[in-house]
């Protein structure tokens, strides 16, 4: 990893990786398994500060906007308030760390292939992501859903799908 600006003046890649995100990083590291790959990413780097990842500082790394900060506030074109990464890992580094599989509706019309997809699930949910204990506080949380009406309950689940479920975290931001 280096500053752009100690780049030499003149270089060569197969591949040159626009955004270093959640998709450009794993893009960039399967294409270099076979080619020399660039990745240009606008921010800074996440291991310069590895403790703003931690899940109690999840808010603070949101809300520090501040013009060198990971976290860029925008409005999207229909107005809506939002925040966006400008660090490499991009929005991972920011979010919530909760896992969901893609409904299969999804899948297709995204025209992605099944096998793959499974494939690339299962990889995930071997590596990165387990069932949390739910503790006196997500048990509160899960009961007052359902007695607001988010129904049904559907216990301990990785589906996405309607009403209440118990979800799966991945490791970085280890909730209790
Ligand atoms: C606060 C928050 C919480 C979230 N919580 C969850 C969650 O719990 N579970 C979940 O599954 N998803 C969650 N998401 C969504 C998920 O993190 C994103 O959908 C996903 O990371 C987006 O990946 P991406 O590769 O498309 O973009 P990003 O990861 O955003 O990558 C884009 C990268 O491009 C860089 N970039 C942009 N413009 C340029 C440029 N001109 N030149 C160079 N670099 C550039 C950016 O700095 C950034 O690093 C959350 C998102 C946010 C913001």
């Amino acid at each position: 990893m280096k500053e752009a600006t100690v780049a030499p003046t003149y270089a060569r890649f197969d591949y040159i990786v626009i955004g270093g995100g959640t998709s450009g990083c794993a893009l960039a590291a399967t294409l270099s398994h076979n080619a020399n790959v660039l990745v240009l990413e606008r921010g800074s780097s996440p291991y310069d500060n590895p403790t703003a990842m931690d899940k109690e500082n999840l808010i603070n790394t949101l809300v520090n906007v501040t013009p060198n900060s990971w976290s860029q506030p925008f409005i999207s074109e229909d107005g809506v308030y939002n925040i966006r990464a400008r660090v490499l890992g991009g929005d991972s580094v920011l979010n919530a760390g909760f896992y969901s599989r893609a409904e299969k509706d999804y899948v297709e019309e995204a025209e992605w292939e099944m096998e793959k997809v499974e494939a690339a699930y299962e990889w995930v949910e071997r590596k990165l992501v387990f069932e949390p204990q739910v503790m006196g506080w997500q048990s509160a949380f899960k009961n007052g859903l359902l007695e607001a009406g988010v129904i049904p309950y559907n216990g301990f689940t990785y589906d996405h799908i309607n009403g209440t479920k118990i979800g799966r975290y991945d490791l970085r931001r280890s909730w209790p």
